[in-house]
């Protein structure tokens, strides 16, 4: 037996980029919004934020700061807790339960959780994440142009990494790691040779680290290599807990389990949406924050003509 504690129109679990624009939109059409955020958003590893025009280089904090201030000026709530479990009830409205002991009620729910990052278990890389250990030539590659660049290979698939990286430098390094030179395809082969990147089997032991700056890598024999920036390929763990507790389709993909969704973000579940990261892997922030706009109008709209049918005036 569920007991409610507060009723919304709509609940929007995760305050990052996604979930505040589908909460900006939602406060703005005067809906009773609810967003319920852990706190932890996926850049927070990063300075700065990249990319998105007109905020281009802002801290990602300030930039979520400033979005949490624009949905309370239009009554949005939040609060800072996470959603540990979600319920569909016999109308088809949701009963979302938080870690804080709260259950809180909606009409509609958006899952805007983002994904994880799990990076490679080499000693070193977890602490320099998001300073000189990358994994987004798009995010950082601008600011490390033309330095000895590393690519630390978790699967064949980092060739591709080691090919879009050489725009930003010419000198790269793919160090073959957990991977066997066999593995390369010709193709891989040929196009590494045309891109002039370097290629190094052996697996990495360690990240060198002289004055708080990354100065190179060392394999497990004892071989070091000269290098201010290393390219790593984490594991993407989609945060598709509730989505797939209240049932909706997931489809497979190379970087995980995503949910089925139409073009607004509505997810094979009536009433529930996901956007942002929770929806895709290769959602920037301005993507996310596109997706989460887009979610919200159409909640909005979703709202608005159930309500006018339910009242007969259609
Ligand atoms: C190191 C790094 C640097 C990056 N740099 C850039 C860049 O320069 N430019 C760029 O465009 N992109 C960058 N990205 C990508 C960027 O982080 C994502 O595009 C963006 O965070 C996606 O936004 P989101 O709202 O989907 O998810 P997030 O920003 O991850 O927000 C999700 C939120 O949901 C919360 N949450 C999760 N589960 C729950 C739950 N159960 N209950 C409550 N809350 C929950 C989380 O705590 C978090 O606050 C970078 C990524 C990394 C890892």
């Amino acid at each position: 037996m569920v007991t409610v504690t507060e009723k919304y129109e709509v609940i929007v679990v995760g305050g990052g980029a996604a979930g505040l624009s589908a909460a900006l939109v939602l406060g703005r059409a005067r809906r009773h919004t609810l967003v319920v955020d852990a706190g932890e958003p996926r850049n927070a590893p990063a300075a700065h934020m990249q990319g998105y025009l007109s905020r281009d280089g802002m801290a990602p904090a300030e930039f979520l700061a400033v979005g949490r201030e624009e949905i309370a000026r239009y009554g949005v709530e939040l609060v800072r807790d996470r959603a540990v479990d979600a319920a569909r009830d016999a109308g088809g409205e949701f009963d979302v339960t938080l870690a804080g002991g709260r259950t809180v009620h909606a009409r509609q729910l958006v899952v805007a959780t983002g994904l994880k990052d799990e990076l490679p278990a080499v000693a070193g890389v977890a602490e320099r994440y998001g300073r000189d250990v990358l994994h987004c030539p798009y995010c950082h590659g601008w600011e490390v142009r033309d330095q000895a660049f590393g690519v630390l290979a978790g699967t064949p698939m980092s060739v591709h990494q080691a090919l879009m990286v050489s725009q930003w430098s010419k000198d790269v390094t793919l160090f073959l790691h957990t991977v066997a030179e066999e593995e390369l395809s010709a193709d891989d082969l040929r196009r590494l040779a045309a891109a002039g990147v370097a290629v190094v089997p052996g697996e990495v032991a360690a990240l060198v680290v002289e004055d708080d700056r990354l100065t190179g890598v060392r394999l497990a024999d004892g071989t070091a290599y000269h290098r201010e920036v290393l390219f790593v390929a984490p594991r993407a763990v989609p945060q598709n807990g509730l989505l797939d507790r209240l049932g909706a389709e997931l489809r497979e993909t190379p970087f995980g389990a995503y949910p089925v969704i139409d073009e607004r973000g509505l997810t094979t579940v009536p009433g529930l949406w996901a956007a942002g990261n929770a929806s895709g892997f290769a959602e920037q922030v301005v993507n996310a924050a596109s997706r989460g706009y887009r979610a919200g109008a159409a909640i909005n709209g979703e709202l608005l003509f159930a309500d006018l049918d339910a009242a007969g005036q259609v």
